[in-house]
Protein backbone atom coordinates (compact mmCIF):
# COMPACT_ATOMS: atom_id res chain seq x y z
CA UNK A 1 0.00 0.00 0.00
CA UNK A 2 3.10 2.32 -0.15
CA UNK A 3 2.53 3.23 -3.35
CA UNK A 4 -0.84 4.04 -3.16
CA UNK A 5 -0.06 6.40 -0.23
CA UNK A 6 3.04 8.26 -1.82
CA UNK A 7 0.28 8.82 -5.52
CA UNK A 8 -1.50 10.64 -2.42
CA UNK A 9 0.54 12.71 -0.83
CA UNK A 10 2.09 13.60 -4.60
CA UNK A 11 -1.29 14.82 -5.26
CA UNK A 12 -1.65 16.91 -2.01
CA UNK A 13 -1.43 20.78 -2.86
CA UNK A 14 2.13 21.43 -1.61
CA UNK A 15 2.09 24.55 1.17
CA UNK A 16 2.05 27.94 -0.31
CA UNK A 17 2.67 31.35 0.84
CA UNK A 18 -0.19 33.12 1.83
CA UNK A 19 -0.95 36.30 2.70
CA UNK A 20 -3.57 35.92 5.27
CA UNK A 21 -4.08 38.59 8.28
CA UNK A 22 -2.54 35.90 10.83
CA UNK A 23 0.96 36.58 9.48
CA UNK A 24 0.06 40.34 10.87
CA UNK A 25 -0.83 39.55 13.96
CA UNK A 26 1.07 38.54 17.10
CA UNK A 27 1.75 35.09 17.69
CA UNK A 28 -0.26 34.60 21.13
CA UNK A 29 -3.30 35.86 18.78
CA UNK A 30 -2.16 33.58 16.30
CA UNK A 31 -1.64 30.26 17.54
CA UNK A 32 -3.90 28.38 20.18
CA UNK A 33 -2.84 26.53 23.47
CA UNK A 34 -3.28 23.85 24.87
CA UNK A 35 -6.15 21.73 24.06
CA UNK A 36 -8.41 22.37 27.44
CA UNK A 37 -10.86 19.07 27.32
CA UNK A 38 -12.24 16.65 24.21
CA UNK A 39 -16.52 16.57 24.93
CA UNK A 40 -18.30 13.57 24.42
CA UNK A 41 -22.31 13.58 24.75
CA UNK A 42 -23.91 10.45 26.89
CA UNK A 43 -27.34 9.44 27.37
CA UNK A 44 -26.84 9.07 31.22
CA UNK A 45 -24.14 10.35 33.20
CA UNK A 46 -23.73 7.37 35.97
CA UNK A 47 -22.76 4.63 33.09
CA UNK A 48 -20.80 6.82 31.74
CA UNK A 49 -18.78 7.96 34.38
CA UNK A 50 -18.10 4.29 35.46
CA UNK A 51 -16.51 3.52 32.31
CA UNK A 52 -14.17 6.74 32.25
CA UNK A 53 -13.29 6.67 36.02
CA UNK A 54 -13.84 2.85 37.21
CA UNK A 55 -12.44 0.83 34.02
CA UNK A 56 -10.06 3.91 32.54
CA UNK A 57 -9.06 5.51 35.46
CA UNK A 58 -9.38 8.55 35.21
CA UNK A 59 -10.17 10.71 38.01
CA UNK A 60 -13.50 12.65 38.31
CA UNK A 61 -12.89 16.18 38.75
CA UNK A 62 -16.80 17.48 38.83
CA UNK A 63 -20.13 16.83 38.03
CA UNK A 64 -22.30 20.33 37.82
CA UNK A 65 -26.06 20.76 36.20
CA UNK A 66 -25.39 23.75 33.70
CA UNK A 67 -29.36 25.20 34.27
CA UNK A 68 -28.74 27.79 31.53
CA UNK A 69 -27.68 25.25 29.02
CA UNK A 70 -30.05 22.40 30.24
CA UNK A 71 -27.07 19.86 30.53
CA UNK A 72 -25.09 18.19 33.22
CA UNK A 73 -21.47 17.86 32.78
CA UNK A 74 -18.58 16.44 34.57
CA UNK A 75 -14.99 16.73 33.50
CA UNK A 76 -12.52 14.44 34.26
CA UNK A 77 -8.71 15.60 34.09
CA UNK A 78 -5.98 13.77 32.09
CA UNK A 79 -2.41 14.93 31.53
CA UNK A 80 -2.93 18.48 31.02
CA UNK A 81 -6.61 18.19 29.23
CA UNK A 82 -9.69 16.97 30.41
CA UNK A 83 -12.65 14.69 29.03
CA UNK A 84 -15.77 16.32 29.18
CA UNK A 85 -18.99 14.42 29.66
CA UNK A 86 -22.25 16.10 28.65
CA UNK A 87 -25.85 14.42 29.05
CA UNK A 88 -28.72 16.80 28.02
CA UNK A 89 -31.21 17.56 30.67
CA UNK A 90 -33.76 19.01 28.05
CA UNK A 91 -34.75 17.07 24.59
CA UNK A 92 -35.04 20.37 22.83
CA UNK A 93 -31.72 21.74 23.03
CA UNK A 94 -28.75 21.17 20.29
CA UNK A 95 -26.99 18.98 22.62
CA UNK A 96 -30.16 16.37 22.79
CA UNK A 97 -31.15 16.77 19.15
CA UNK A 98 -27.39 15.49 18.29
CA UNK A 99 -27.67 12.45 20.67
CA UNK A 100 -31.02 11.80 19.09
CA UNK A 101 -29.40 11.92 15.57
CA UNK A 102 -25.87 10.59 16.25
CA UNK A 103 -26.48 8.32 19.53
CA UNK A 104 -23.31 8.63 22.30
CA UNK A 105 -19.96 9.99 21.13
CA UNK A 106 -17.48 12.97 20.21
CA UNK A 107 -19.02 16.38 20.12
CA UNK A 108 -16.28 19.08 20.01
CA UNK A 109 -12.52 19.30 20.78
CA UNK A 110 -11.94 22.82 22.95
CA UNK A 111 -8.45 24.84 22.50
CA UNK A 112 -7.45 27.20 25.11
CA UNK A 113 -6.26 31.42 23.78
CA UNK A 114 -4.82 33.93 25.77
CA UNK A 115 -7.07 36.06 24.66
CA UNK A 116 -10.46 34.96 23.33
CA UNK A 117 -12.11 38.05 21.80
CA UNK A 118 -8.80 39.11 20.14
CA UNK A 119 -8.72 35.28 18.40
CA UNK A 120 -12.50 35.63 17.70
CA UNK A 121 -11.49 38.84 15.80
CA UNK A 122 -8.69 37.33 14.12
CA UNK A 123 -10.60 34.20 12.98
CA UNK A 124 -13.38 36.13 11.76
CA UNK A 125 -11.04 38.32 9.73
CA UNK A 126 -10.09 35.20 8.12
CA UNK A 127 -13.26 34.48 7.02
CA UNK A 128 -14.10 31.29 9.76
CA UNK A 129 -17.73 30.88 10.31
CA UNK A 130 -18.03 31.73 14.29
CA UNK A 131 -21.06 30.50 16.05
CA UNK A 132 -20.35 32.47 19.03
CA UNK A 133 -19.23 36.10 17.84
CA UNK A 134 -18.71 37.19 21.70
CA UNK A 135 -17.46 34.78 24.47
CA UNK A 136 -19.82 33.37 26.85
CA UNK A 137 -19.96 32.48 30.19
CA UNK A 138 -18.75 28.53 30.02
CA UNK A 139 -18.83 26.39 33.20
CA UNK A 140 -14.62 26.93 33.19
CA UNK A 141 -14.37 30.73 31.78
CA UNK A 142 -15.15 32.09 29.25
CA UNK A 143 -16.31 29.80 25.57
CA UNK A 144 -17.15 30.56 22.41
CA UNK A 145 -18.00 27.78 19.70
CA UNK A 146 -16.84 27.86 15.90
CA UNK A 147 -19.03 26.45 13.51
CA UNK A 148 -18.12 23.04 11.98
CA UNK A 149 -18.55 24.24 8.42
CA UNK A 150 -14.89 26.07 8.74
CA UNK A 151 -13.50 23.61 10.40
CA UNK A 152 -14.08 20.44 8.16
CA UNK A 153 -17.02 18.70 10.13
CA UNK A 154 -15.22 19.48 13.33
CA UNK A 155 -17.36 21.76 16.25
CA UNK A 156 -14.47 23.54 17.67
CA UNK A 157 -15.01 25.39 21.31
CA UNK A 158 -12.15 28.42 22.14
CA UNK A 159 -11.76 29.14 26.32
CA UNK A 160 -10.04 32.00 27.53
CA UNK A 161 -6.71 30.85 30.09
CA UNK A 162 -7.42 32.06 33.91
CA UNK A 163 -6.94 35.46 34.32
CA UNK A 164 -7.86 36.20 31.10
CA UNK A 165 -9.38 40.29 30.22
CA UNK A 166 -12.70 37.94 29.75
CA UNK A 167 -13.22 36.62 32.69
CA UNK A 168 -13.71 40.21 34.52
CA UNK A 169 -15.97 41.04 31.72
CA UNK A 170 -17.99 38.08 32.26
CA UNK A 171 -18.42 38.85 36.05
CA UNK A 172 -16.46 35.55 36.84
ZN1 LIG B 1 -16.75 22.14 25.86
Amino acid sequence: MVAGRQRLLTGYPPPVATKRSTERVPERIRRLGRIHHVAVIVETMEPAIQFWRDTLGLELDVVEDMAVDRVRIAFLPVGESKIELVEPTDQTTGVARFLAKNGEGFHHVCFEVDNIVETLMRLEFDGVELIDTAPRKGAEGPVAFIHPRSCHGVLVELIEAPGGPAWAALGY
